[in-house]
């Protein structure tokens, strides 16, 4: 067997859930919400399953749910998408992300991504042939050095890859930022990877973003996006990707042999569901309270917590308690302290020298005042 993806084993979600469950630690460290979704979303999958939407989808995904995410763009951004040629409904964040990367990375490309990134951006481009060229950003304000980033881009250049909000930083790139992205890329064969899953979930007034409503960017991206965060049903695995025609058709010759399509009722239950756009405005609220209990409850703890303007996802700084290194300390506070976070040098390719850990807020009341009162006794 000559291994495709040598170095790569498995994921640190994974691996710090399993720790989680083994040493029955309150799970802080992947991504997912330990409450419920409404029932009323629930009620409406086996409604979808009694009325006998139970075989294939369309390969581009459900009309109407191509409808409502059309309607949403129109409401949040008013920007126009096509339904039928720009939009492509996919089995979560995660594959769309995966089709984009098949459909345009090749032998010998060069792809730009920010680090701390996403962990599957780098093997994913690895399999394709590409060549990651990361630009590392440090704690505590992950700043982007455009500059930088120009003397980056050259004909090899394929591609540029963000995540805005961004995990793990909680980062969000403004208008001002992606306008700046548009300059650099504007006149160069360079597409962007838009990775939009934590798109609503931004806070103290800052708006959503989407790379959809600036023209520059629009007109080279892919834009993904994921309902498992926007429902609380990251086991459901439902996306989309949306980009402009020409790179569609492409992205769809591949989805068609992996996925094919992607389930029927949850489709058309998800489509009801949103038509209802305030569940959207509310979402940011409601993840905003989360992240103040966890935020405020660490007040006078030893953890420095670091700005989140977006994502469900916290960074604390530990270099007060201890110089351990991330994945060494995690671990101790796992088995130990009983507690399980991420450690931020899993999003680099080279581990950092921070004292960094990330924590997921998307949890119950109970859940985070369990979690403050851990943390701070340590
Ligand atoms: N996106 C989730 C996170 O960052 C994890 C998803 C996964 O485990 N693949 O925690």
């Amino acid at each position: 067997l000559i291994a495709k993806l040598p170095h790569v084993g498995t994921s640190i979600f994974t691996q710090m859930t399993t720790l989680a469950n083994a040493e029955q630690a309150l799970n802080l460290s992947q991504g997912f919400p330990d409450f419920e979704t409404d029932p009323r979303l629930t009620q409406l999958v086996s409604a979808a399953m009694e009325k006998g939407h139970n075989q294939y989808a369309p390969m581009i995904g459900a009309q109407s749910l191509r409808e409502t995410i059309v309607n949403k763009y129109k409401v949040v951004y008013d920007v126009d998408v096509d339904p039928s040629e720009e939009l492509t409904i996919t089995a979560g964040g995660t594959q769309a992300i995966f089709t984009a990367l098949a459909t345009v990375v090749g032998a010998g490309d060069e792809v730009i991504i920010f680090e701390p990134a996403y962990d599957s951006y780098a093997p994913t481009i690895e399999l394709f042939g590409g060549k990651v060229i990361p630009v590392r950003l440090l704690a505590p304000d992950f700043q982007i050095d455009w500059d930088y980033v120009a003397t980056l881009i050259n004909e090899k250049t394929r591609l540029v890859i963000i995540n805005n909000p961004n995990n793990p930083t909680g980062k969000v790139l403004g208008n001002e930022e992606l306008n700046k992205l548009g300059k650099l890329l504007e006149g160069t064969g360079t597409l962007l990877l838009s990775d939009e899953v934590y798109e609503h979930l931004v806070f103290d007034g800052v708006e959503p973003q989407s790379v959809l409503s600036i023209p520059a960017l629009r007109e080279r991206s892919f834009v993904v996006a994921s309902f498992g965060k926007l429902l609380h049903t990251t086991g459901w695995k439902i996306g989309y990707c949306v980009a402009p025609a020409m790179l569609t058709r492409e992205f769809r010759k591949i989805h068609q042999f992996n996925v094919f399509s992607v389930n029927t009722p949850m489709q058309i239950a998800i489509a009801e569901y949103l038509k209802d756009i305030a569940y959207i405005d509310n979402l940011a609220g409601f993840f905003e309270k989360k992240r103040d209990l966890l935020k405020n409850g660490l007040k006078e703890s030893r953890f420095k917590v670091l700005p989140c303007e977006g994502t469900y996802f916290l960074n604390l700084d530990y270099s007060a308690i201890s110089q351990e290194k991330e994945f060494d300390f995690a671990r101790y506070l796992t088995t130990h302290h009983k507690i399980a976070t991420i450690p931020l040098s899993a999003f680099y390719k080279q581990a950092t020298d921070q004292q960094v850990l990330r924590v997921c807020f998307a949890k119950q009341d109970v859940t985070l005042s369990e979690a403050v009162a851990i943390l701070n006794k340590i």
